[in-house]
């Protein structure tokens, strides 16, 4: 049997024993598990055990761990008391740590049942990737590598890619990466915060007129959000900036309703770079920001759109463009088709997003038809196939029968019968082989079919809670019943929406 870990830990349910101390709980659970292990012939390498009960991922230590061994890839599972164990009291978490079990193959085994998440039909894990949907990944990630946080309190650079206006380069004699400026392009970070600090221009005027200065943008041309993850970055004064836990929970129900980004809620360091900005300049553009306090700026750089990766222009394929114009001219976002000459019209979002809401409420309904009247019983080739071979298969069995009968009753010689019984043989295991194919075509049918039934559900929760849904929860849910959707806005303003829901081939 491959390598596997063990977790204990000591959960909240666990002290309603009250009197039972964390030590006694511990060693318990360690001779059930034991136990459990050498029955099924686990190979356990190393034991980790969890004394502080804590609730967040950063205070129970073995758990970070435990994920560390587990990302190399080295183990085959882990063994302990139930699911919960590894997930409970942070059902924040519990996404994340998932995530880990799956990309690194790992199967999570209690004396319950084993859970592999790499088995897409387990019912159990459709729960959890449901549940997965609605965590905020990337925030919980941040946490982990609390590490990191000592190099960005010395100055140093933390992320992969360079703001624009630098190129990162490795510090000499120590560990880690800084900044140098990169000439032409801190020209550029000047010019946009005097755009918008001194010429009162907007974040898609300052876009616009980069584009047509012919300015080389990191990616594709210079777009609303490019300008405002300049002006927002302090990066050009010189700071390093490390958000810390920004996340906030809202409780309802005794479920993680919500989770938020408070994206101002960082620290900033004193980087080892060089600025390309002054405080001046930095001031005069919060001075105008702060005048626009109705628009968020750091609202920006939240997910706004729950299309995002989805949307297609129906008439060129290109993905279509979210855009919020300047607030003084309008104060609605938009669709756009960003291909050059396509003649697809802007759209209101919050008319695609209606539209498409009710195209796949519709689609649903017709859908949970079409699958009702599929049940009805109607003929089924594979199994009509199946009984018929084997009921062959019966009468041969029979045969074989007989034909021992006839030798011992003296009615067949030897010869007879071994030439008999070698072509009945030869039939039955040819019926044998075609009833396995049957079976296995039956085996995939009937995946299929459950699949299929799986998106109905998915499609439900969407529909009914979408007012509560936020926008990132909207995007991985639309991810997760849709492949794509299309829209088109012609000249005389017909618009036409397309949805292709996710269903198995
Ligand atoms: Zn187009």
């Amino acid at each position: 049997m491959d390598r596997c870990l063990m977790y204990l830990r000591k959960s909240r349910l666990d002290t309603d024993y009250d009197e039972v101390s964390v030590e006694e709980t511990l060693s318990r659970h360690r001779q059930i598990l034991d136990r459990f292990c050498k029955d099924k012939n686990l190979n356990v390498v190393e034991v980790l055990e969890e004394v502080v009960s804590g609730e967040s991922l950063a205070a129970r230590p073995q758990m970070m761990r435990l994920l560390d061994m587990v990302s190399t890839g080295m183990y085959a599972g882990v063994v302990c008391m139930d699911i919960e164990r590894l997930s409970r009291g942070s059902s924040m978490e519990a996404g994340y740590i998932m995530q880990i079990f799956q990309t690194n193959c790992c199967k999570i085994i209690t004396p319950g049942k084993t859970y592999n998440l790499q088995n897409e039909s387990d019912e159990q894990f459709t729960d959890m990737k449901f549940m997965f949907s609605r965590y905020e990944l990337k925030t919980i990630n941040k946490r982990l590598v609390r590490g990191r946080n000592q190099s960005a309190s010395e100055g140093k650079f933390m992320g992969s890619i360079a703001p624009y206006g630098y190129r990162p380069y490795k510090l000499a004699g120590q560990k880690g990466n800084s900044l140098r400026i990169e000439p032409e392009e801190a020209k550029v970070v000047q010019m946009i915060f005097d755009m918008y600090g001194q010429q009162g221009m907007g974040y898609n005027a300052i876009a616009y007129a980069l584009n047509d200065m012919h300015i080389p943008a990191r990616k594709g041309a210079w777009g609303q959000t490019s300008i405002v993850n300049i002006l927002t970055n302090e990066v050009y004064l010189g700071k390093i900036r490390w958000r810390r836990e920004p996340v906030k929970k809202i409780v309802k129900d005794g479920f993680l309703a919500k989770t938020r980004i408070l994206n101002d809620d960082y620290d900033l360091y004193d980087g080892l770079h060089e600025p390309i900005i002054t405080e001046g300049q930095w001031d005069r553009v919060k001075a105008v920001q702060s005048k626009y306090s109705h628009i968020s700026v750091h609202a920006e750089r939240d997910l706004k759109n729950p299309f995002a990766g989805l949307l297609f222009c129906e008439k060129c394929g290109a993905i279509m463009k979210r855009y919020l114009p300047h607030p003084k001219e309008s104060p609605t976002a938009w669709y756009r088709c960003p291909t050059r000459g396509c003649d697809c019209k802007i759209i209101k979002c919050e008319v695609v997003e209606n539209s498409i809401h009710k195209a796949m409420g519709d689609w649903l309904e017709n859908y949970i038809l079409e699958i009702e009247s599929d049940r009805q019983p109607k003929a089924d080739p594979v199994a009509t196939a199946l009984e018929a071979v084997r009921g062959q298969l019966t009468q041969l069995q029979l045969q074989q029968e007989n034909i021992c009968e006839y030798l011992e009753k003296g009615v067949y010689t030897i010869d007879m019968f071994s030439k008999r019984n070698a072509s009945l043989a030869k039939e039955i295991k040819q019926l044998q082989s075609t009833e396995a194919d049957l079976l296995r075509q039956q085996g995939e049918g009937r995946q299929r079919e459950q699949t299929t039934v799986q998106i109905i559900p998915t499609t439900q929760h969407i529909l009914e809670n979408y007012p509560t849904l936020t926008v990132k929860e909207k995007n991985r849910l639309w991810k997760l019943i849709m492949k794509k959707a299309t829209v088109y806005r012609s000249r005389d303003d017909k618009l036409t929406v397309h949805i292709y829901p996710n269903l198995p081939k």
